[in-house]
């Protein structure tokens, strides 16, 4: 007897959520799962890491296995649709746990690599598809996916595919669904664009969040050390030849400061592997795998790439460089602590930087302690914080003054700008769009020649990963 049997899920489906160890439901499973049960649309606020493919997978496989059609050919009775090729087939791995008592039938699309085993997986309908849209729509065009007898319909990380400028994508998979079905969105955040989107898509849904971003990084304990840019380096081999240190994700914000991470490490003999969009799918599963077995204690990847990584007992999480999103720090974080572990997040902060440390300390609402007991503690960089945060005097803009006016790339104007842009009561709710316009426009670039791939327009299309 589990916290799961209220649900009145089938007993197959119980029985293997017993076996996967799960013994209490999280808040978004005990929220979302009685209404979907039900049938109802939902309105999903939540991120990776709060148990919400669980809490559509079990209610998906109880209904498709109470009610079993064979479906034609190329057709899909579910659809999971999710922006990372890692995430759909974590979803995949994720439903072939759930229902591996219920001989239900899945299939997984993405992209990168070749499409023959997923056209023929199709050729005789699939109860369970998961995918990401450019290849789906690939499939879909070419005839080898249909979606009009679609009974179960889920977008998943909805703000992610917004992002990675999956929009339109996702507007043409819409209009090939039939208007009788449930549909699920999950979204971490609810910019302007998704709210609309929902408005659209979902009929009379329930609205179900789960706990903010902000709680996720109360159970992680944080630290920031400054150094020097220079320094970034050592300081991290140091902290890697910790012991206590058994699995660390180290992010950089770039692909080219990946590779380089792992090149510097492997001069260093410790064993290390890259996971980024310019990496083939192959060499992601691989590095991937060897994370997991501890075979590699070190992962470097960026942000888009670790969004689907799902590996349990990552000790740390180190910040090579500073997120210029401070929500990004908050998905990084996550990545160690999950499902109620606890874990260590370290960030090397460099004098550039404390703008972006700033950021992030208004949305998850605590300073960062400080730790300056190591080998390469920068004064410089501590001193550029200490300036940064010291309150700004308000100015008189009618008064003429003979302080030549206030460049914005000053730090405190560089507060000012995020002071009256950010709303620092609602730090969990405020969109990336929002976010990413409070980045201050004189942010300093964090490494010379590459841009941080965030700086482009929130709408503009980014080069498609999936
Ligand atoms: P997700 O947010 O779906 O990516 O899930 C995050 C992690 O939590 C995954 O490793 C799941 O296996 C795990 N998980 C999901 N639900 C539960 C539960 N009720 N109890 C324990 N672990 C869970």
């Amino acid at each position: 007897m589990t916290g799961f049997s209220s649900f009145d899920l089938l007993p197959p489906i119980l029985a293997a959520i017993e076996e996967a160890g799960y013994t209490t439901p999280t808040p978004i499973q005990e929220q979302a799962i009685p209404h979907l049960r039900d049938g109802r649309d939902l309105l999903g606020i939540a991120q990776t890491g709060t148990g919400k493919t669980a809490a559509f997978a079990l209610p998906i496989l109880d209904r498709l296995a109470r009610r079993r059609v064979r479906p034609g050919s190329g057709q899909a009775r579910a659809l999971i649709l999710t922006p990372t090729r890692e995430l759909a087939a974590q979803i995949d791995a994720s439903f072939a746990t759930y229902g591996r008592r219920l001989n239900l039938s899945r299939a997984v699309v993405y992209g990168g690599v070749g499409q023959y085993p997923q056209v023929k997986s199709m050729g005789r309908g699939v109860d369970i598809l998961t995918a990401t849209p450019g290849r789906l729509l690939d499939l879909m065009n070419q005839g080898f996916v249909k979606l009009d007898r679609l009974e179960i319909f889920v977008l998943d990380e909805a703000d992610r595919m917004l992002d990675m400028g999956f929009i339109h994508d996702i507007r043409m998979v819409i209009s090939h669904l039939p208007v009788e079905r449930q549909t699920l969105l999950f979204s971490a955040t609810m910019p302007k664009e998704i709210a609309h989107l929902a408005q659209g898509l979902l009929s009379d849904p329930e609205r179900v969040e789960a706990a903010p971003s902000a709680t996720t990084a109360e159970r992680v304990e944080q630290k920031v050390y400054f150094v020097d840019k220079g320094d970034k380096r050592a300081a991290l081999i140091h902290l890697l030849r910790q012991e206590s240190l058994t699995r660390a994700l180290v992010f950089t914000r770039t692909k080219h400061g990946a590779d380089k991470v792992v090149l510097d490490l492997e001069k260093h003999a410790i064993e290390a592997d890259a996971i980024h969009g310019n990496k083939s799918q192959g060499a992601r599963e691989r590095a991937l795998s060897r994370f997991r077995s501890g075979e590699s204690r070190v992962l470097v990847a960026t942000d888009i790439a670790a969004r689907g990584i799902d590996v349990t007992g990552i000790s740390h999480v180190i910040n090579f460089d500073l997120p210029n999103e401070p929500e990004s720090y908050v998905h990084r974080i996550g990545r160690t602590a999950r499902a109620g572990r606890e874990g260590v997040a370290i960030s090397l902060c460099d004098a550039t930087e404390v703008v972006f440390l700033r950021a992030i300390e208004k949305i998850i609402r605590i300073p960062i302690p400080v730790e300056t007991q190591h080998p390469h503690h920068s004064e410089v960089a501590a001193t550029a914080r200490a300036i940064a945060a010291a309150p700004v005097q308000p100015q008189n803009r009618y008064a003429r003054s003979s302080r030549p006016s206030r460049s914005p790339r000053e730090p405190g104007a560089q507060e000012r700008t995020q002071r009256s842009r950010v709303r620092a009561d609602q730090p969990s709710a405020a969109s990336p769009a929002a976010q990413r316009s409070a980045k201050p426009r004189s942010a300093p670039q964090p490494s010379a020649g590459h841009a941080p791939s965030s700086a482009r327009p929130p709408m503009a299309r980014r080069k498609r990963v999936d």
